[in-house]
């Protein structure tokens, strides 16, 4: 059966292919179909479970089916938040690894790097943006992402974030960012606190463990 279950597209299925993936593991099985369905989703999933092309995917696809009208700019579409760096670069990496295929264009930005190379990065246009919190509100003050166009909103390791004090930088992204739009939440643990944030993020959300 493979992919295909997942209702993904063969240039995206040709995309996993190509980096040896043969079955979605049960986080893509379960999350890939609700997100293609346009609903809001809050899953639980640790690390290694293939959590990051559960969201990537669904996403690459949304998009490509919503092209930009001819001469329209590219604006930032889908905006992915993420505790550390490090997961960033993760992050990042599967968005152009799955998206080789499309016109989708991905931007990292971070902190402890050059903020002119990342501004430089926003302001060449792009779809899909990967960012850690405190960079991103930099870079928000600066003028330099505009996130009025946000249609899919995705937390990662989103208790991470909460552990990491991230709260208040979430609520200020959070600010230009329409209301009408879809939202995930990947968190390892359910705490209280996640599931507080949840109701104040996520509209009716399909529920998933894996
Ligand atoms: P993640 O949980 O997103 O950090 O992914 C963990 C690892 O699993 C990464 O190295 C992915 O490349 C890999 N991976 C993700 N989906 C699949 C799949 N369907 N089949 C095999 N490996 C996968």
């Amino acid at each position: 059966m493979g992919f295909t279950s997942t209702g993904l597209h063969p240039s995206l299925i040709n995309a996993v292919t190509e980096q040896g993936y043969t079955e979605p593991t049960p986080i893509q099985s379960a999350t890939i179909p609700a997100i293609l369905a346009g609903q809001d989703v809050m899953a639980g999933a640790q690390t290694g479970t293939g959590k990051t092309a559960a969201f990537a995917l669904p996403i690459l696809q949304q998009l490509s089916d919503a092209p930009r009208a001819e001469g329209a700019r590219r604006v930032i579409r889908a905006l992915v938040l993420t505790p550390t760096r490090e997961l960033a670069q993760q992050v990042y990496k599967s968005f152009v690894d799955y998206g080789q295929n499309s016109p989708l264009q991905t931007a990292l930005v971070y902190g402890g790097a050059s903020v002119n190379t990342q501004m430089a990065a926003l302001a060449g246009g792009v779809d899909i943006l990967v960012a850690t919190p405190g960079r991103l509100l930099d870079l928000i003050g600066r003028g330099a992402a505009d996130l009025r166009e946000v249609r899919h909103l995705v937390f990662d390791e989103a208790d991470r974030m909460l552990d990491m004090g991230f709260i208040d930088e979430i609520r200020r992204i959070m600010k230009p960012i329409p209301a009408d739009r879809q939202t995930l939440l990947f968190s390892a643990t359910f705490g209280n606190e996640i599931f507080d944030l949840s109701k104040t993020l996520l509209t009716d959300p399909t529920l998933i463990e894996v």
